[in-house]
């Protein structure tokens, strides 16, 4: 069984990727849990290459090319071997991250992503869960997360602010990535900056991202299964189980 999970940043889709996980291994199943961008070695330094550092270096067209090339790799050296041995493989996003992130927000572009997934990739998890979540509760989780991060006060603070200053919703043509301006250093080097969309795009960027995952649902119900997020996690961790037991066949 492949399961993959997907939904917006913050929504719990690790922590439910993981719950799943645990319950699995509890009823005596291998399991491998991955993540992608990464999840094999060679897709991790990829990931590297797509998260940090200044995002506009590469064009819209290279940026897929690089998922595309991340998830071949996670394929090849993760996936299709624990598939094969018969383990069930959990993996926190797949290729509709890559539908929506690279497919849409940088231009209509989903079609080279498709046409890319078919001849590169070629196969699609048994199930999808969408942990779907509204962005400004998903944004106060991670508030309420740096507000209890121990260490000193001052990086609690600090991180805190960035955290306002994505509440800010920015200015509807600041929506494009490419519309960002890296940041230089006191010495001219560019700021890298943090692998949380929130702050970098802020609510309304979130929201159309949600909205994505919901319309994807709606065109292959088969295998994408929408689940609210918004409750405790043991909850949604019930439901997720469910579903992934029926695909499982018992
Ligand atoms: P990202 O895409 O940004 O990595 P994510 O979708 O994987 O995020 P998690 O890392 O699982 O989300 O969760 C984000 C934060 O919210 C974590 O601090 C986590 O402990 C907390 N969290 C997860 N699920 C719930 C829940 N059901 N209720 C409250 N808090 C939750
Ligand atoms: O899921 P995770 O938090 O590891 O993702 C890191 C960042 O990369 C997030 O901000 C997510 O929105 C972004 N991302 C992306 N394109 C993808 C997958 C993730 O821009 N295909």
């Amino acid at each position: 069984l492949f399961v993959s999970f997907e939904g917006i940043d913050g929504s719990g889709k690790s922590t439910q990727a993981r719950l799943l996980a645990e319950a699995l291994r509890a009823s005596g199943r291998e399991v491998v849990l991955t993540r992608e961008p990464g999840g094999s070695p060679g897709a991790e330094e990829i990931r590297r290459l797509v998260l940090t550092g200044d995002r506009a270096r590469w064009s819209p067209e290279t940026e897929i090319l690089l998922f595309t090339a991340a998830r071949r790799d996670h394929l090849e050296r993760t996936i299709r071997p624990a598939l094969q041995r018969g383990a069930v493989v959990i993996t926190d996003r797949f290729a509709d991250s890559t539908r929506l992130y690279q497919g849409t927000t940088r231009g209509d572009l989903r079609a080279l992503v498709d046409r890319l997934h078919a001849l590169m990739i070629g196969v699609e998890p048994d199930l999808t869960v969408v942990i779907d979540m509204d962005p400004a509760r998903a944004l106060a989780r991670s508030l309420h997360r740096l507000g209890s991060r121990p260490g000193p006060a001052t990086t609690s603070a600090v991180a805190l602010q960035e955290v306002l200053e994505a509440m800010r919703s920015p200015a509807e043509e600041s929506l494009d990535p490419d519309a960002t301006t890296p940041e230089a250093d006191s010495t001219g080097a560019v700021v890298a900056p943090p692998e949380d969309r929130f702050e970098t795009f802020g609510l309304p960027f979130q929201e159309r991202i949600r909205q994505g995952f919901l319309d994807l649902a709606r065109e292959v119900p088969s295998r994408i299964v929408v689940i609210d997020g918004d409750r405790p996690e043991r909850e949604v961790a019930a439901d997720v189980a469910k579903v992934a037991l029926t695909r499982l066949g018992q």
